[in-house]
């Protein structure tokens, strides 16, 4: 496994071998795992086993980790909740870090900034900005996830998304510095956050979140509780609820062009392949209807590209972050 550095040149990566284990032992105690599931940890509940599986609770274990992982030349990979993902069936070589513990109090500064760390899970802070009366958050109603998850994915739906209200964020960066970025130096498109500092960004899974700002308005509470019932209606209805997804699977094409619908008039709509489906209830949904495998959501993602660019020349691309062997 290779890795590009801008400085150096391709440099192989070592392995998580027994004298590493003892290294992630020493420094987690019982929270790292080995060979752990990754169908534990993503809301598909496919993927196969990461070479070691770390819980990092407070930014001074992420830091610590994260040094010693760079010394040895480790590859690394931070995730939240994993409701973005689809992990293949061989899994992920390296040393996976969840961040979806790492979270304490919501706090709000005078000038009604939010704050909350990356590991905060987004309905936590939905529910926060209803209950104190702050406008802006609704929109997110309904996305499962973490708030570092939810900012590195630009998460959001047609009314709103992470880019439009966020104010700051507190990044760890490869070379180790903790650094707090403000929003006019970030860019955000649809379902991705850019950071143009070229010179820091690289490598692993840089720049980590360590916590965020948001600029929230205050609003009345009774009008945004009915807006929030609204919303919540809105998704019951329109999404598959009970069944594993990691929610749309494609983008959309342009803001006029729906994937789901693309998918609907192909045909697809409930098609299955191994133990996936496309849910019946929207065609932008692959669930995971009877124990399916990765190979059987990543069968149908290319039949469903397949399909589409035979009878629209549109090539769909995944929303879904495909990772591992
Ligand atoms: C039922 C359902 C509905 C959904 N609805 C929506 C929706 O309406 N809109 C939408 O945009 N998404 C939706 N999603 C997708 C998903 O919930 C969001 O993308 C979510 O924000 C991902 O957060 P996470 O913590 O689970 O991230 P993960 O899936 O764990 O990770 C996603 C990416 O973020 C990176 N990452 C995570 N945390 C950090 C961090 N602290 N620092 C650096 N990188 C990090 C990971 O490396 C990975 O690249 C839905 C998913 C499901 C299952």
């Amino acid at each position: 496994m290779f890795i590009c550095w801008e400085r150096r040149c391709l440099k192989a990566l070592a392995r998580v071998d027994e004298q590493c284990r003892q290294w992630l032992h020493s420094v987690l105690g019982d929270r790292v795992f080995f060979d752990e599931p990754m169908a534990r940890h993503t809301s598909f509940r496919v993927g196969g086993p990461a070479d070691a599986f770390a819980i990092a609770d407070d930014v001074e274990v992420i830091v610590n980790l994260i040094k010693g992982l760079q010394q040895r030349n480790l590859p690394f990979w931070v995730i939240g909740r994993g409701t973005n993902l689809l992990v293949k069936d061989a899994g992920i070589r390296g040393v996976v870090i969840v961040l979806k513990k790492m979270f304490g109090n919501i706090t709000v500064k005078s000038d009604n900034t939010v704050k909350a760390m990356a590991g905060t899970p987004m309905s936590r802070l939905c529910r926060f900005a209803l209950r104190n009366g702050f406008a802006g958050m609704n929109f997110a109603l309904g996305i499962p996830g973490t708030v570092g998850g939810a900012i590195i994915t630009n998460a959001g739906t047609a009314i709103g998304d992470m880019g439009n209200v966020l104010c700051e964020a507190k990044f760890l960066l490869p070379s180790g510095e903790i650094k707090k970025i403000a929003k006019e130096k970030l860019s955000f498109s649809y379902r991705q956050m850019h950071w143009d500092n070229k010179s820091e960004n690289q490598g692993g899974s840089f720049p980590v979140i360590l916590e965020a700002a948001f600029s929230l308005i205050p609003d009345d509470p009774v009008k945004l509780k009915k807006e929030a019932m609204k919303i919540v209606k809105w998704r019951k209805k329109s999404q598959p609820g009970r069944l594993p997804s990691a929610g749309c699977f494609f983008k959309n094409p342009d803001p006029e062009t729906s994937a789901g619908q693309l998918i609907d008039i192909v045909g697809l709509k409930g098609k299955n392949y191994g133990g996936a489906e496309i849910s019946q209830k929207h065609a932008n949904f692959i669930v995971n209807k009877n124990n399916a495998s990765a190979a059987d959501i990543l069968g149908l993602k290319e039949m469903v590209q397949e399909r589409v660019w035979k009878k629209f020349h549109i090539s769909l691309e995944p929303e879904v972050r495909i990772v591992g062997d």
